[in-house]
């Protein structure tokens, strides 16, 4: 199967219309990161997305509908607070978790009675959720395990001859996947966290939870449990009060004749004395931004990343550490 790349247009989305409508899957730029959609009414559409990706299949998928979608054909039970958090945040990066109805495949949600559902901000994937005017299902469209794509050449170094198009959207703004949030109980609850932060949901909610697992318990968000994000290279990971060893492992590896590099924010960059470095920006957006743009360049031009970890871990940086942390362990 040949993979293009295609601008979007009438043309291209009338080629994605035909394909979603056949069962197959195409690939779609969001403000987080690039999705891989399917039919989610099609229960082979969407078995084929985990196919494509080499995605457990205990790890439920996103549904994607365009902002004039009404989503009560899909869940039901909708607290107060989902409604005034809707209002204020989407189209946005904000995932919310409902009681299902069941009309979609039950292979999106792997067997739970819930389902997420987003709707995105990106004007191209507005104008290819409105063409197809059909609930998408879609995981981040790389081999899973990978880091996430966040342009359309990262989704077909990972996905060439497996897909037939890559909408090209141009480099996704936000850079990290949504925040996944549970609409179930009578507090929000995060299951993830991104670009909607604990405070912004607070402010509108009036609280918000952070799910943490108990040891033994059966996962909210299966996804979670999974190494996730990581680059085809070596990495380690250090806080900015470690530098000293950072900067010492740095050196042992370069005189190993190992192709090595930072990974830092703006800050750190000044302080290891004229090194390699891939440079992750200044505050916590830029940093989210950035992280997988730079973890893609890094294992294509070195063999052992060191990252070291910004000192403020508030805010969106929550999101950013969960994932670093991913990266860069659990190996
Ligand atoms: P991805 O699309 O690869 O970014 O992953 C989707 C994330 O959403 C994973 O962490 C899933 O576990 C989570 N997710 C999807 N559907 C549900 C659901 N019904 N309940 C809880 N988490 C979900
Ligand atoms: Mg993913």
């Amino acid at each position: 199967m040949n993979t293009h790349i295609l601008n979007i247009d009438e043309n291209s989305l009338k080629i994605c219309k035909k394909i979603i409508s056949e069962g197959g899957a195409v690939a779609f730029p969001t403000e987080t990161v690039y999705g891989l959609g399917a039919n989610a009414f099609d229960d082979t559409a969407v078995n084929n997305i985990f196919k494509i990706k080499g995605r457990p299949n205990d790890n439920p998928l996103i549904v994607h509908v365009h902002q004039d979608y009404d989503i009560s054909n899909l869940v039901c039970n909708i607290p107060d607070y989902a409604v005034k958090l809707a209002k204020t945040y989407l189209p946005g990066p904000l995932t919310m978790v409902y009681k299902s109805k069941g009309k979609v495949s039950s292979a999106v949600s792997c067997g739970l009675d819930t389902l997420a559902i987003r709707v995105p901000e990106h004007k191209g994937a507005q104008e290819f959720l409105k063409y197809v005017n059909l609930p998408i299902a879609a995981p981040s469209a790389n081999i899973s395990k990978h880091v996430s794509p966040v342009t359309a050449e990262h989704v077909y170094s990972d996905l060439n001859g497996k897909i037939q198009v890559i909408l090209d959207g141009g480099k996704c703004s936000g850079g990290i996947e949504s925040t996944v949030l549970d609409c179930t109980g009578d507090v929000p609850t995060i299951l993830r966290s991104g670009l909607i932060t604990q405070e912004m949901i607070s402010a509108v909610a009036g609280d918000c939870l952070v799910y943490i697992p108990k040891d033994g318990e059966k996962v909210k968000s299966p996804g979670m449990k999974y190494k996730h994000y990581s680059p085809n290279c070596d990495t380690m990971l250090y806080e900015l009060s470690e530098l000293d060893k950072a900067l010492e492992t740095y050196d042992k590896f370069l005189a190993e004749g190992i192709k090595v590099c930072f990974l830092c924010d703006e800050i750190t960059s000044k302080l290891i004395g004229g090194r390699n470095f891939l440079n992750l920006g200044k505050d916590g957006k830029d940093i989210a931004s950035n992280l997988y743009l730079k973890l893609r360049e890094g294992e294509k031009n070195f063999q052992m990343l060191i990252a070291v970890a910004p000192q403020d871990k508030s805010g969106v940086m929550v999101g950013v550490m969960n994932r670093l942390t991913k990266a860069c362990k659990n190996k």
